[in-house]
């Protein structure tokens, strides 16, 4: 069966419908073929009229027994009675009913699905329909499986309505089973025990059964997840495949020194990463390393013994963090650390004259820094270093493979390091980061105490004030944090502002500044200093106070309308607190509520895990709001799932892993097809390196 065949020369696809289909990505049969149902209609999904209760949603499939246009007092609208065996319903459109009128006949059998309403007698407004038969036979009493497709307007005015469909599929199903090359290997089929393609193509579109229809689909994303994971493993092969010039030979004359110089004890999660970088560091492959540390669980410290390492070998750092203020923090931190050792640091903002900016530079080439801190300025364009191979990324949460593959290209073998914030469930972090390897700071440093959260309506308000007003006079500090107000900014400083100005006739004794997206770098810079060296007591602030800016010392923040924030941000603003060895208190105040937002706002009551907050994140929101496939580089995915389809996603990864390390390069005559769909259907999302 040959699946590159033009959709046009497919017997009943006419050029208008060859149109529609491909507005909707359709040009070729194999395209059609992978145009599967969004829904199946079998007795198990079927309600009898006389089972309908209001307000569910519901299925019921029956033959049209009236259809007219009524006139209603203000407009028009259609209305078809529905009957099954037992009874009727009634349906009606209000939009578009001229166009809906013409899609049904008298004595057509439809399903009709929606949610069910009571006017005298049930209905379902607008419902979602799909005509089975014409008059005559009821495919779903004969016992069959019927697919439901999707379609549109446009594909439906061409006559490929779900049943427009299923006539064009159908057709093509004879002889599939044997017709559809195979890709996959024989072992692989039977040791992952997968139905082979041709069947699950036809099962997928006309099941026999339930069961048939469950392998299919299980073979179906499988293969989906396969080449997801094959594109990761070959990125991975192909870095594993570059060979370090710079060698490091021991640990430096640095690492001991500092180490011992440190003010506390490493936690062990934070020794065992250290170990695993060095292992990184030390191996003649660059280091790819993804390391998730939830906020205050130490992850600076970890980068600045890596660049110990680095200098002891005579190597030069870089560390990028995506603000100014942080690159700032994280430059103090570095220059404090390394003080007493003939590590130089630097650090290049924008901020910093052109003139200045030429000799840091100048002198970065020669060598004379050992390690430079700054934004993501400081891989572009002119800066150029010495030796550059160790990489320090902070607080990414957008791995944009294009800033990656920028990186590569000033320091095509440098070991990079990448450290979030941003707890990403095992299962996401896998699919989407497969090519580098995590490692997880999973304690926090000891003599922390736990932040308290709580939940609070509004009106308890005054008792909080007063508990922040206690907290300062002991001495600490605190957050007051706004949220964005989506439509507009200006009703976000609206609301800070407002808050601001309460809370400096509140707290007359103490300073209380405000801090907003709207204030340029060097004011905002100003009050965070300010706020560190605790000349201000109470910070009022939209969200923009900065994820990683550490201030110990404070100890309370309060969250207004907290419902209006996500669970991962509130996570973050959250992690500002507790920082120190006093005890942070995180309150939440809420005004209205709905039950997402009641089940958001418990879950930060109950936990200060953040990946527990993270997989509850993508529970509530679902994947595709968090990290976009398209930010990972990866193809999208169209049946498959990476939150419900852990286990095939397993499989699928050890497939492609193992089938990698047998054949890197694909060229074995067993894995052909493969390397076919690699290159053609995946061309553009992989830099295949050493394939084709
Ligand atoms: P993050 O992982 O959020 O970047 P930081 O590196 O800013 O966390 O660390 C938070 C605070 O904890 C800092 O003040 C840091 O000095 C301190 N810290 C880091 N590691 C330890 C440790 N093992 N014991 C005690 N304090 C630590
Ligand atoms: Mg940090």
């Amino acid at each position: 069966m040959n699946l590159e065949t033009q959709i046009s020369s497919l017997k009943g696809v006419g050029s208008r419908k060859a149109e529609a289909l491909a507005e909707i990505g359709i040009f070729t049969r194999g395209d059609l073929l992978e145009h599967f149902p969004r829904r199946y209609l079998d007795r198990s999904t079927i309600t009898f009229t006389t089972d309908l209760q209001k307000d569910a949603q519901a299925t019921i499939v029956g033959k049209v027994t009236g259809a007219k246009m009524v006139r209603g007092r203000r407009r028009s609208y259609f209305e078809m009675v529905v009957a099954d065996e037992r009874g009727f319903l009634k349906c009606r459109w209000f939009n578009g009913a001229h166009w809906i009128q013409k899609r049904f006949k008298k004595g057509d059998i439809i399903a009709v699905s929606g949610k069910v309403d009571f006017y005298g007698g049930f209905q379902m407004v607008h419902p979602d329909f799909d005509i089975l038969s014409e008059e005559g036979t009821n495919p779903i009493n004969t016992g069959i499986i019927v697919p439901l497709y999707p379609s549109g307007q446009k594909l439906q005015s061409a006559g490929l309505d779900s049943r427009g469909f299923r006539r064009l599929l159908y057709p093509l199903m004879e002889g599939i089973e044997s017709g559809l090359p195979e890709f996959l290997p024989k072992e692989m089929l039977e040791s992952y025990k997968l139905m082979g393609l041709g069947e699950a193509i036809r099962d997928i579109h006309f099941p026999e059964d339930m069961e048939a229809l469950k392998q299919a689909r299980h073979r179906l994303k499988f293969n989906e997840l396969f080449f997801m994971q094959l594109l990761l493993a070959i990125r991975r092969q192909s870095q594993t495949e570059t060979v370090k010039q710079n060698r490091f030979e021991g640990y430096g004359e640095y690492l001991a020194s500092q180490y011992e110089k440190l003010p506390f004890e490493l936690t062990k999660a934070q020794k065992r990463v250290m170990t695993e970088i060095w292992e990184d560091l030390k191996s003649s492959h660059p280091m790819n390393r993804l390391l998730q540390g939830d906020v205050g669980s130490g992850k600076t410290v970890i980068s600045l013994l890596g660049a110990a390492i680095a200098a002891g070998n005579g190597y030069q750092t870089a560390i990028m963090a995506p603000t100014e203020i942080l690159a700032e923090q994280h430059f103090k931190n570095a220059v404090k650390f390394f003080e007493g050792t003939p590590i130089r640091v630097v650090l290049l903002t924008g901020s910093q004259t052109a003139a200045q900016k030429r000799d840091l530079r100048k002198a970065l080439k020669e060598g004379y820094y050992h390690v430079a801190i700054g934004t993501h300025a400081l891989i572009q364009g002119k800066v150029h270093f010495k030796n550059l191979q160790f990489v320090v990324i902070d607080e990414q949460h957008r791995f944009g493979v294009l800033q990656r593959g920028e990186l590569l290209e000033k320091a095509a073998e440098a070991d990079v390091l990448v450290m979030t914030a941003t707890p990403i469930p095992r299962t996401l972090s896998m699919t989407l980061f497969g090519d580098l390897s995590v490692s997880i700071i999973d304690e926090l440093p000891a003599g922390r105490q736990k932040i308290i959260t709580r939940k609070v309506d509004v009106h308890i308000l005054p008792k909080v004030h007063k508990f922040i007003q206690d907290e300062i006079q002991a001495g600490r500090q605190a957050f007051v944090v706004y949220p964005l107000i989506e439509e507009s900014e200006k009703i976000d400083l609206e609301a800070a502002t407002l808050g601001f100005e309460k809370f400096k006739a509140l707290f007359t004794e103490f300073q209380v500044a405000l801090l907003h997206g709207r204030m340029s770098a060097d004011e905002k810079e100003a009050i965070m200093q300010a706020f560190s060296r605790n000349e201000i007591q109470l910070l009022v602030s939209t969200t923009v106070i900065e994820v990683g800016i550490d201030i110990p010392n404070a100890t309370v923040m309060l969250i207004e309308n907290a419902e209006r924030f996500g669970l991962a941000q509130l996570h973050q603003l959250r992690g500002r607190i507790g920082r120190g060895q006093h005890r942070g208190v995180c309150v939440l105040v809420h005004r209205k509520m709905s039950p997402d937002s009641i089940d958001r706002l418990n879950i930060m009551v109950e936990t200060l895990d953040g990946f527990k907050i993270a997989e509850e994140d993508l529970r509530l929101r679902g994947a595709g709001d968090i990290f976009g496939t398209r930010q990972s580089g990866l193809p999208a995915l169209k049946i498959a799932n990476i939150l419900w389809d852990g286990d095939i996603l397993k499989e699928a990864r050890k497939a492609a892993f193992a089938l990698i390390k047998i054949d890197p390069h694909l060229r074995k005559g067993i894995h052909a097809g493969i390397r076919h769909i690699v290159l053609d259907k995946y061309a553009e999302y992989s830099e295949m390196a050493g394939i084709g």
